[in-house]
């Protein structure tokens, strides 16, 4: 079954993950009105800047379509200013009362890495997938996860926030501080292509 996943287009790195996409077999689209929300089985949410994301979210109109779809149980995979994006709750680090799209229970903190080591590059363990290259850009950590989130990656030991949460996941909502879109290695958005596919393929079963 062929897949359509969009990437949330308002700001941020979207090209990458366009073409990461489009190597396993999905249809890739972007994602900039509530019309084009509407025709994709999952979304990603880029890296950038989540301040700019939500506000132009707000402007476009596509806030609250985001936040009806991914409430009803869209899937959806946040990197990065996405992770943010998704987060319940105050951002910690945030613009005053920043607003996110909300869907996944964690608390993060933005730009948690600080600016010693606003950027850095490393191998980080996610579970389900093995050892990946992390790259952390200006990156936030998560600092509480609710109790329907699993914790995929923690940052190794010896590295900046050693043992801080990198990598959840609660249901069909993914998200990473790392960058997988920039490396080259697509297992990542693999592990979320097939999280797409298998509701893609129950939301079928129950229609019948
Ligand atoms: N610091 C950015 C934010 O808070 C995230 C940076 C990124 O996505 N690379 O939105």
């Amino acid at each position: 079954m062929v897949v359509r996943i969009g990437v949330l287009a308002l700001q941020g790195d979207v090209r990458e993950h366009v073409a990461a996409l489009g190597r396993l077999g999905v249809e890739a689209t972007t994602v900039r009105r509530p019309a084009e929300l509407d025709a994709v089985d999952g979304l990603l949410l880029p890296g950038g800047e989540s301040t700019a994301m939500i506000r132009l979210a707000t402007v476009s109109g596509l806030l609250q379509p985001l936040r009806d779809r991914i409430a009803a149980g869209m899937p959806a995979y946040g990197v990065c200013a996405g992770l943010v994006l998704l987060s319940t709750g105050a951002v910690l680090d945030g613009e005053r009362q920043q607003q996110t799209v909300g869907g996944l229970d964690v608390t993060v903190r933005r730009n948690a890495f600080g600016r010693q080591v606003a950027s850095f590059e490393g191998p980080v363990d996610v579970d389900g997938v093995g050892e990946v290259h992390g790259v952390f850009i200006r990156a936030p950590w998560v600092e509480r996860v609710g109790p329907g989130v699993e914790v995929l990656a923690t940052v190794r030991p010896g590295a900046p926030g050693a043992g801080k949460v990198v990598a959840v996941r609660e249901g069909p909502v993914l998200a990473t501080s790392f960058h997988p879109e920039l490396t080259g290695d697509a297992r990542v958005h693999g592990l979320f292509v097939e999280i797409v596919r298998a509701h893609a393929g129950s939301e079928k079963k129950e229609r019948r």
